[in-house]
């Protein structure tokens, strides 16, 4: 994945620890040199309490014009019509495949969740009595996933497709066409339901290597992968389509400890750093993911890690470690 070009970038700051931990990347990524400019837009909670809406229209021009997004997290409106803001980027832009690596000695996953279609495909009908969610599977979307999760154990060791197709006849299609996107790829691969995979993922994490999920289970078992690496604070994602890209920590805007100070930033700096890597700069990206692992080596890790530093230290230690090493 790489964008040659000018570093131009929406940053969506959002809401609760959205802004701190989007500081605490933009910090790391300046003493890396990355050189990136800044567009910053609006969205989120924020905005819907001064104006009605989480996001208008007129923001997706900046966010287009850029086509490259960092996004911290977004506070969930009290409103019944509210449409999440990030699933309506994530349909807009078109970005199709949600990468999410969870990395930590002896353990090294990637889930590649597809994210446009399954049960968040928003085709629902509500009513008193009955009320129903359309879990939309075509080939077309699980192809593209497929082949994008490939890419990646092409490089790696193995695939495993995550899918419950003994029960759900949709999963069918996305089981099949995952196999022989695989099989005509000539990457190793297995399948396995998500139950079996969710169980494994606790006991046995180390089995795994690249894995394709539909979204909804890309969803929980991401969460769950970050409850295994020890705080969702330490995890990244890339939302990738064909012409734009979004990147996100996994974490959302942790209202409970917004405002303390003790936000980790760790997923945040990730995040940059797959930026960094589709911008085309794989050793900025290697260089700030050894800053991080430096600074949690030394135990330079926020409360959800068991550490007594604040989000300002851990951002400053690795931000020095990047200046000194530099
Ligand atoms: P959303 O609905 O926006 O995803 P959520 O409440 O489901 O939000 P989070 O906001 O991610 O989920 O928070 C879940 C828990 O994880 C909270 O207790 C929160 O404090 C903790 N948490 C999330 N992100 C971080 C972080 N970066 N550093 C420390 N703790 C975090």
């Amino acid at each position: 994945m790489s964008c040659q070009g000018s570093k131009r970038v929406a940053v969506i700051r959002g809401d609760g620890i959205g802004p701190e931990v989007i500081e605490s990347a933009l910090e790391v990524l300046d003493a890396a040199g990355a050189g990136i400019e800044e567009v910053p837009v609006e969205i989120g909670f924020g905005k819907w309490k001064r104006t009605g809406k989480a996001m208008s229209d007129e923001d997706l021009e900046p966010i287009k014009d850029c086509r490259c997004i960092l996004f911290g997290a977004i506070t969930t409106p009290p409103d019944p019509n509210y449409k999440s803001v990030l699933l309506r980027l994530r349909k807009e832009l078109d970005l199709y495949a949600n990468i999410r690596p969870f990395s930590k000695k002896g353990l090294d996953i990637v889930l590649v969740r597809e994210n446009t279609e399954g049960l968040y495909s928003g085709l629902e009908e509500v009513g008193d009595e009955e009320a129903r969610t359309i879990r939309m599977i075509t080939r077309r979307g699980s192809k593209r996933i497929a082949l994008k999760a490939c890419e990646l154990a092409a490089c790696r060791r193995r695939l495993t497709i995550v899918h419950k197709a003994n029960v759900l006849h949709s999963d069918r299609l996305f089981l099949k066409t995952c196999k022989e996107v695989a099989e005509s790829s000539g990457v190793q691969y297995d399948d396995m339901l998500v139950d079996a995979a969710a169980y494994n993922l606790v006991i046995r994490p180390e089995k795994f290597d690249v894995m394709v999920t539909t979204n909804l289970f890309g969803d929980i078992l991401s969460d769950e992968a970050a409850g295994v690496l020890g705080s969702l604070g330490l995890c990244a994602s890339a939302n990738l389509g064909e012409r734009y890209a979004l990147f996100e920590p996994i974490h959302g805007s942790a209202p409970d400890i917004a405002g303390k100070g003790i936000a980790n930033p760790v997923g945040a700096i990730r995040s940059a750093a797959m930026m960094m890597d589709w911008f085309g700069d794989a050793e900025m990206a290697r260089r700030i993911e050894k800053a991080v692992v430096w600074s949690l080596d030394q135990g330079i890790t926020t409360p959800d890690l068991a550490g007594c530093h604040t989000t300002r230290k851990v951002t400053e230690a690795i931000a020095n470690y990047l200046l000194e090493t530099a």
